[in-house]
């Protein structure tokens, strides 16, 4: 883009999720308000808890207008928070404080937290409902505090939402029909909430620093493969973003079929999802975008926002309604992937000094073994309501001795199938030694073999260039881990956001990858690269990037020897 104007707003830059762009309005998310430190005791208590009253009442009326509007459970929910901004015991406990000469928003913040650990203590149904009540605490403070209200507003229309940073639990609530883009001051490319805007197939662009003073209402573009946003976007620009959303959703309309390269060699697509509404989704896509199946279903992100653990039962009936959305297909189960970047409150952590290297995934079943039982019996409950025979794979697994043990746990529960991921250096370089201990299969989780192999926090955006795939070293350990799966004779999938890039799919495959699981959105491009190239090719493009110095070098190695159509995606 050319720009000549000199009043025209800067452009931003950040990092890019995906490949795609979108122009949008932009709509702030305000961070949740704090008691200000240096808050005055109340110099009038009585007129205070006035001001108190009016606002909790004011947060009760507006949750019971949102409940009117939204119906079902949603409403339930609703109604019930509302309920709890009228409760008199905390607004008593409010008004005993600010007559102890407290501020008002302290005086809520303190007496909310007192009715939080009440009802942290008293069992999993009443310690949901903790993240209710601090809902009504920050909403009640940005009232009080003439703030705006916490959260994703209402959107209406094409809509750029833009964050300090979001919550997973905000971003897989947002609308993918409203959400044209997502744009974050912080978090990184492979951050949970990047993961599932991908998901959402909304471009995204994280790390953009001053993201939040962009004007809330005007216009932007966003160009997730550039990671620019440019505010006001001048008509050439819009043009160009509209066209490149044409010609995407061209391919989406392609024909689908088996995924498989230009000369027969078959290369399984599959889907990545996080909810039922993800599989239902993926499941029925057409054409180029549909999928043989689900490469990775990341059962945690069913639970984020839970306080307490979800019974057998209820997981059994989330799992069943994927295993039924696919029935007939390839479905592969990740088991919960607590710890690091994807918390879970019902997943109780003693503090750590470094939690990504700490215990998590798999290993929070040395501390919770009945977590992983219990989630493995749900998965087997799913299959046989279902009648279907779903693989089980755990994330994290460093040892040929984890993995002996979580395919021995798998199957005592009655499923048939069981993997691991390959996510750690040590899972790679030993990969023929995990396949001999049991495993039918394994899948490269390339953010965390990133992170791992590179020492580089996947969270940290500034370490974005360590954290690029096309990295040669992770390139090396996905080469050794094919070439395990093939000496053994099997599977070996990719279910990172590699697996998106169509150039680096082609690397992949020419490593012994077997099958790509992506964002279903990304799965026309790759469909379409794959059909363009020779497993041969895609050989040489792997060995040409695995002898290159850098991602950068890399990528321009593979992309020398790629179909001119490919390399255009
Ligand atoms: C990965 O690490 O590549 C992966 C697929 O798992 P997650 O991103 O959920 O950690
Ligand atoms: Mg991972």
């Amino acid at each position: 883009m050319t720009t000549t104007d000199p009043a025209a707003p800067a452009v931003l830059t950040g990092v890019g999720v995906g490949t795609s762009a979108a122009v949008g309005t932009v709509v702030l998310v305000a961070p949740p308000a704090r008691p200000p430190a240096d808050e005055p005791p109340a110099a009038d208590p009585a007129a205070a808890a006035d001001a108190v009253r009016t606002a909790f009442a004011a947060v009760a009326a507006t949750l019971r207008e949102r409940a009117a509007v939204a119906g079902g459970t949603t409403a339930e929910v609703l109604t019930a928070t509302a309920l709890m901004a009228e409760d008199p015991g905390l607004l008593a406990d409010v008004e005993r404080r600010l007559g102890a000469a407290t501020g008002p928003a302290s005086a809520v913040d303190a007496a909310v937290e007192g009715f939080c650990e009440v009802l942290a203590a008293g069992g999993p149904y009443l310690a949901e409902r903790v993240t209710d009540l601090r809902d009504v605490r920050d909403r009640v403070l940005a009232h009080l505090l003439g703030l705006p209200q916490p959260g994703v507003p209402a959107l209406h229309g094409p809509s750029v939402v833009v964050a300090a940073d979001l919550a997973p639990a905000d971003t897989a609530t947002l609308d993918p029909a409203l959400v044209a883009g997502i744009v974050t001051e912080l978090g990184g490319p492979t951050s949970h909430t990047a993961i599932i805007a991908a998901q959402l197939d909304v471009p995204c662009v994280v790390r953009v620093a001053g993201a939040t003073s962009l004007r809330a209402g005007g216009r932007v573009a966003l160009d997730a493969r550039a990671g620019t946003v440019t505010p006001d976007p001048p008509a050439e620009l819009v043009e160009a973003v509209e066209a490149r959303r044409a010609a995407r959703a061209a391919l989406a309309a392609a024909a689908g079929g088996p995924g498989r390269t230009a000369d027969g060699v078959q290369v399984q697509l599959l889907a990545n999802v996080g909810t039922v509404e993800d599989a239902e989704r993926a499941a029925a896509a057409t054409g180029a975008a549909a999928v043989e199946g689900v490469g990775l279903f990341r059962t945690e992100v069913l639970f984020l926002d839970r306080a307490a653990e979800p019974g057998e039962a209820e997981q059994a009936d989330a799992y069943a309604r994927v295993l039924a959305a696919f029935a007939g297909r390839k479905v592969v189960v990740r088991t919960l992937d607590a710890g690091a970047d994807k918390p879970l409150a019902f997943v109780p952590v003693e503090p750590e000094e470094n939690p990504a290297l700490g215990v998590r995934g798999l290993r929070t079943a040395r501390r919770h073994p009945q977590l992983l039982a219990t989630q493995l019996r749900a998965l087997a409950a799913a299959a046989e309501r279902t009648g279907t025979d779903p693989w089980v794979m755990a994330p994290m697994v460093a040892t040929a001795a984890e993995a002996a043990g979580f395919a021995e746990r798998a199957r005592a529960a009655g499923l048939r199938t069981a993997g691991a991921m390959v996510e750690v250096p040590a899972a790679a370089l030993r990969a023929p030694a995990l396949l001999a201990a049991g495993l039918d299969f394994v899948s490269v989780g390339t953010n965390d073999l990133t992170q791992y192999a590179m020492a580089a926090d996947r969270l940290a955006g500034e370490l974005a260039d360590l954290l690029d795939p096309w990295q040669p070293a992770v390139l090396q350990l996905v080469g050794l881990t094919g070439a395990a799966g093939a000496a053994a004779g099997r599977p070996v999938g990719v279910c990172g956001e590699a697996a998106r890039d169509p150039l680096l799919a082609l690397v992949l495959v020419g490593l012994g990858v077997t099958s790509l699981s992506m964002a279903p959105a990304a799965v026309p491009a790759v469909r379409f690269a794959l059909a363009r190239t020779t497993a041969a090719t895609c050989r040489a493009m792997a060995s040409a990037a695995l002898a290159a110095e850098d991602p950068a070098a890399a990528r321009a190695a593979a992309a020398a020897l790629a179909d001119p159509a490919v390399r255009a995606l």
